[in-house]
């Protein structure tokens, strides 16, 4: 039985950990010429953790992470908090888990590292898949390989989903967001919080990574710009024209940052179906959402942790793929509809923005916790 991946980001080396723990041979093919440490940090919720712990990345992972006091909300006019809502064992033992934070290329490389010591895991770089046609994956360079079974983790302009739905390209979604590292001792005096800055027509977030050597800065605002790369140049007067009622202390951050780089915000509708026969899709390439709700990989690592449960249950691979897609559907659409409606509430001015502030002051963090177990208590499940 041959499993192919298709793209080796979250979601494909997550896919082959699931695979080889359930006993199965796959191959990820990555277009990159080495797998991409490119990329800022990632929020790694209590749901995260337990996924990475059901694929058997966690020791690996948590080294590199970073565990946060707090998620501290503040009103980015003024500067007052809003919501401070303690992360620390109380929460971890809620949600059976804890909060951490690490860098996309950490997690990348910690992955990684688990799925080339897997005997049955076998990783190819520089191949650029272009989609498939019955049982045989094809290739840009026009090459192809026959496979029993294929997973599409090729991220949010998947050739897969193309080949399986052709339902074109994701939409933009308004939003410009972007992202800049400094290293930790340039930002002395910021408190170690995932810390969420709320203004009209935009937000900011910071929070450490590198095992809190770096810290992690994330501006998204509205805007009409599109592009399709994850790394353009930005610049500190873009950023500081994006937040001109920023307090004084919200303007001094945005401004350490010598370099910012920027992506343009995109998502897609639910899709009504993510695969057929022995395919199926995962991560971005099944369910791309806005990054506010700080899901998207932790759905990608969800998603792969379910799949390979539903393979170990069931010797049918068909079955397998459609008992993980009934599994995964309904909440990622859930979560991905939730994080992009964020973009509204963060950026809200005038009454919405006095009611959210409002709400956020008098909402104490026993109810505050409450809304957050739909998102959090997840179990891995395979039926
Ligand atoms: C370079 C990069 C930087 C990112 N930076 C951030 C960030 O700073 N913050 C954030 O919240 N999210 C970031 N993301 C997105 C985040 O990683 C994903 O939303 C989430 O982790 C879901 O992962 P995924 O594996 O489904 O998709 P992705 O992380 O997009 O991974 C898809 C992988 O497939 C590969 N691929 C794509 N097309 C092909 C093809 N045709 N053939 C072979 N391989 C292919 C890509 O090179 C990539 O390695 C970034 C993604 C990328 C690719």
């Amino acid at each position: 039985m041959t499993f192919l991946i298709a793209g080796g980001g979250i979601a494909g080396l997550g896919a082959a950990l699931a695979l080889s723990r359930a006993g199965r041979e796959c191959t990820v093919f990555e277009q990159a010429p080495a797998f991409e440490e490119v990329g800022a940090g990632l929020q790694l919720g209590p749901n995260g953790v337990k996924a990475l712990r059901a694929l058997g990345a966690w020791e690996a992972v948590e080294p590199f992470c970073f565990a946060p006091p707090a998620i501290h909300i503040r009103d980015g006019i003024t500067g007052n908090t809003l919501s401070r809502l303690a992360l620390g064992p109380g929460f971890a033992a809620r949600f059976g888990a804890p909060y951490r934070v690490i860098h996309r290329g950490d997690l990348l490389k910690a992955l990684l590292s688990v799925a080339a010591n897997a005997p049955n895991i076998a990783l190819k770089t520089g191949r650029t898949v272009s989609g498939f046609s019955g049982s045989s994956l094809q290739f840009a360079n026009g090459s192809a390989e026959p496979f029993t079974a294929l997973i599409g983790a090729d991220g949010i302009r998947s050739t897969i989903r193309q080949s399986l739905l052709a339902d074109g390209p994701p939409r933009f979604a308004g939003q410009v967001i972007c992202r800049a590292l400094v290293p930790r001792m340039q930002m002395a005096g910021l408190e170690p919080d995932v810390t969420l800055w709320l203004c009209p027509g935009g937000h900011v977030v910071h929070y450490p990574v590198s095992g809190g050597k770096a810290m992690n800065m994330v501006a998204a605002f509205d805007g009409g710009w599109t592009s399709e790369s994850w790394s353009q140049d930005a610049t500190r007067d873009e950023l500081m024209a994006a937040f001109p009622q920023a307090c004084v202390d919200l303007r001094y951050i945005l401004g350490i940052p010598e370099n910012w780089r920027k992506w343009a915000g995109a998502a897609r509708k639910a899709a009504p179906k993510w695969g057929a026969g022995n395919v199926t899709l995962m991560g971005d390439a099944a369910h791309p959402m806005l990054p506010y709700l700080a899901q998207g990989a932790v759905m990608a690592l969800e998603d792969a942790a379910t799949l390979g449960a539903c393979i170990a249950r069931q010797t049918q691979t068909d079955k397998a793929l459609r008992q993980y897609e009934a599994l995964r559907q309904p909440r990622t659409a859930r979560v991905a509809a939730a994080s992009g409606g964020l973009a509204r509430i963060y950026h809200a001015s005038g009454l919405m923005k006095f009611t959210r502030d409002a709400l956020l002051r008098r909402t104490p963090n026993r109810l505050m916790l409450s809304r957050l177990d739909r998102l959090y208590v997840w179990n891995l499940r395979h039926d």
